[in-house]
């Protein structure tokens, strides 16, 4: 009988591995059209200084509404496009739209916002990605201090060398880089203070438990110090509640971004909130 229910186990368990897969590889072919069937599109969530509530600037997040499978979540279609390769025109296509979005809205926004575009591992392994970001950011007239780029310890693990060149080239463009899912990664601290970063993002899973997890209020008191030590700015993402704000105030924590400020929206309803013209 223990044999039978564990054969049946077996069994329930192996469906779902062929479910998955099955799931996994149907969303990588639909995701090849995706941009083809115009499908992709972005939203931009704001950031926001801690201490008076000024606005900072906006991160794209990608969007995937599938004609055949619905609103999918990044956090399913980004790891499949990341293995099979179509991160990289997947990420052409959003330097593209977050530049053309930016730059139409730049001029309402106040003035020294700052757009920040998350990266891949798989995108800077492949060629030319700082060329191509720089004839980005000419075709568009974006100035480089306008430009922010997310990494994460992955990225900068698997191969040092390379990323320190890349971040080095666009950094003498006025380019910033900010370190996202800190504390999340397997990074050498070391290797990390010898990088132009110019911030620090706190996973949200630290945030979430900050009000009732010590070890985590602990962590996060220990990466704002170690930011600010490297020069660093801090930025706590996933901020939910005025609970959670106040505290990342009192660990005098730079930055905030959150539902608890705003949702990743259109461009056009964040040009609207936040427009400095006529005013
Ligand atoms: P991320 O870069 O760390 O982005 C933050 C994620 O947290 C976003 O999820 C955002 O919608 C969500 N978020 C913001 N505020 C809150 C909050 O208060 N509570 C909670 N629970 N979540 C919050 P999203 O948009 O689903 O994206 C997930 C991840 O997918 C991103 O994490 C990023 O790693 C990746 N991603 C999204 N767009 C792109 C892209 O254009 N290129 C690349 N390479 N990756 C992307
Ligand atoms: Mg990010
Ligand atoms: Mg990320
Ligand atoms: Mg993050």
């Amino acid at each position: 009988r223990a044999k039978a229910l564990g054969r049946g186990s077996f069994q329930i368990y192996a469906d779902h591995l062929a479910e998955d897969f099955n799931r996994r590889t149907q969303l990588e072919s639909a995701l090849r059209q995706a941009i083809d069937l115009d499908e992709l599109y972005l939203e931009y969530q704001p950031r926001f200084r801690a201490d008076n509530g000024q606005i900072t600037g906006i991160e794209a997040l990608l969007r995937w509404r599938s004609e055949r499978f619905g609103q999918i979540a990044p956090d399913e279609f980004i790891p499949i496009a990341e293995e099979s390769g179509q991160i990289v025109p997947l990420g052409r296509w959003v330097l593209d739209r977050a530049l053309t979005e930016f730059s139409a809205c730049m001029h309402r926004l106040p003035p020294d916002i700052t757009l920040s575009i998350n990266l891949s591992p798989r995108q800077i392994q492949s060629s030319d990605l700082d060329e191509d970001i720089l004839l980005a950011m000419r075709l568009h007239n974006m100035p480089g201090e306008r430009l922010d780029l997310e990494i994460t310890e992955t990225f900068i693990v698997e191969d040092y060398v390379d990323c320190e060149r890349f971040m080095q080239r666009l950094t003498a463009h006025g380019v910033t880089f900010s370190l996202d899912d800190f504390g999340t990664g397997y990074s050498n601290l070391v290797s990390l203070s010898n990088l132009p970063l110019a911030a620090l993002k706190i996973d949200k899973s630290f945030v979430r438990d900050l009000a009732d997890r010590s070890n985590h209020l602990a962590i996060v008191e220990a990466i704002i110090q170690l930011g600010h030590n490297l020069d660093m700015r801090v930025v706590a993402e996933g901020v939910e509640d005025e609970q959670q704000l106040a505290c990342l105030q009192q660990l005098h924590c730079d930055e905030t971004q959150g539902y608890y400020h705003a949702r990743p929206q259109a461009m056009q309803s964040l040009c609207e909130r936040f427009s400095q013209a006529d005013v």
